[in-house]
């Protein structure tokens, strides 16, 4: 039988059926088409929900702001800003797209190691809650926009020198990180904020990277921070908790990462700052399973399944090397062969998994990829023409197009005519 341990919660095998959310994966690849991603409203809910009690019984001066990054999606932002979350945005189209979401400005804080003049502006004229400042230049750019007297709450962040244990491009608080200033500069970024008299340094921001699994490396996240000397009010101590996405995966709970953080920060800051976390793989990665169909199966010196999607909705593996656990809808008792699931594009490396159990796949059956809620949809891509994939939200037996599928016809809308065409 399915092991339905990395589906998301509410995910039930009916006969020879996926049920998500109470829909059918047959029926909404009938109606929608693959691929498409489809997401667990119920539980992406409960599971805004958790992370919030997780930090505020724990801590009541906490907050847990979505990082929009991880799904960038109106329809998604929605879900969680109606749940009471606030947003982390990297500059103005993500800031766009949590304002058309409903987000409540003051509840959104911008970062990004390369803010333009534009992004800083739309941030200034939204009003949003911080600007997080990346290094010296941010700086200067905030004063010469906003003007003096302007008082800008932003956080000042640090790269606390942890190698955080993940893959290589997923580490972003190493000493050579491209973001945030370095420990050793932090003293002289805040002097030169205070100096300039536009920016109001209300505190401190920092992220170690994505798929963490150690939970001491977010307790010497926060050490790192305490260890600068002046204890400030606000500490945005970023995002990074790890997700299962293989059966042999082992991750912490979001209770007890919140225990972890909020033990450090008593430890090391003492009560009474306000913490932020910035959750995005961890809310949502687990929430969401990508439909495939198959298109053609071959048997040479290795098996490969080709589906109907692959580089162009999900990148995970070419970039990070991540794994998945595919299955085969329908066939849950059936012998399975080992097999690469790649996909229609062209490159060898268009691979969604190698090497998995996948019980006799054959032409026309349904694959299921199950922890693609995060960063799937995001670096979704139009490799080889290939249509970007819609979003259904499937709760209490009916699915919910939350982003259509897109068309030939966009693909074309971006392209100026050509003399005598
Ligand atoms: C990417 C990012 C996050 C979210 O990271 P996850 O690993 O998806 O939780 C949070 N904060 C910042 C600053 C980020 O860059």
């Amino acid at each position: 039988m399915l092991d339905l341990s990395l589906f998301p919660p509410s995910a039930r095998v009916d006969g020879e059926d996926l049920l998500i959310g109470g829909c059918s994966l047959r029926a909404i690849a009938e109606r929608f088409g693959t691929p498409a991603f489809v997401v667990d409203e119920g539980s992406l809910r409960e599971r805004a929900r958790e992370y919030r009690t997780a930090m505020t019984s724990r801590y009541p001066r906490a907050a847990v702001c979505f990082a929009v990054k991880s799904f960038p999606s109106v329809s998604m932002i929605r879900v969680l800003v109606s749940e009471g979350l606030g947003c982390d945005v990297v500059g103005a189209g993500e800031l766009r797209m949590a304002l058309a979401a409903g987000a409540d400005p003051a509840t959104v804080v911008m970062h990004g190691n390369a803010k333009s003049n534009a992004d800083i502006a739309a941030a200034l004229d939204a009003g949003i809650g911080y600007i997080v400042v990346d290094g010296f230049d941010d700086i200067d750019r905030i004063e010469r926009l906003a003007g003096p007297g302007a008082a800008v709450p932003v956080l000042l962040r640090v790269s606390p020198g942890i190698d955080a244990h993940t893959h290589q491009a997923m580490a972003t608080g190493g000493s050579a990180s491209k973001f945030g200033v370095s420990v050793d500069q932090a003293p002289a970024a805040i002097s030169r904020i205070r100096a300039g008299g536009v920016a109001d340094l209300r505190g401190l921001h920092a992220h170690i990277g994505s798929q963490i699994t150690s939970l001491a490396q977010f307790e010497a996240e926060v050490a790192a921070l305490a260890a600068l000397g002046e204890r400030f009010d606000v500490y945005n101590l970023g995002g990074g908790l790890g997700v299962r996405y293989e059966k042999a995966d082992t991750t912490p709970t979001i209770a007890e990462y919140a225990q972890a953080l909020v033990d450090a920060v008593r430890r090391h800051l003492g009560g009474g700052v306000e913490v932020i976390v910035e959750p995005g793989r961890s809310l949502v990665a687990p929430m969401a399973v990508t439909v495939y169909r198959v298109v053609t199966v071959k048997r040479n010196a290795r098996t490969h399944v080709a589906v109907d999607g692959g580089m162009g909705d999900n990148l995970e593996h070419s970039l990070y090397g991540q794994c998945f656990s595919p299955a085969v809808i329908g066939r849950w008792d059936g012998p399975a062969q080992l097999a690469d699931l790649v996909g229609r594009h062209c490159e060898s490396g268009d691979v969604i998994t190698p090497d998995v159990p996948l019980a006799d796949p054959r032409i026309g059956d349904l694959i299921a990829v199950p922890v693609t809620g995060a960063y799937c949809f995001t670096m979704g891509n139009n490799y080889n023409a290939a249509l970007r994939p819609p979003v259904i939200y499937c709760a209490d037996g009916a699915a919910r197009l939350g982003v259509r599928r897109e068309t030939l016809d966009d693909l074309l809308a971006r392209e100026m005519p050509v003399n005598g065409a």
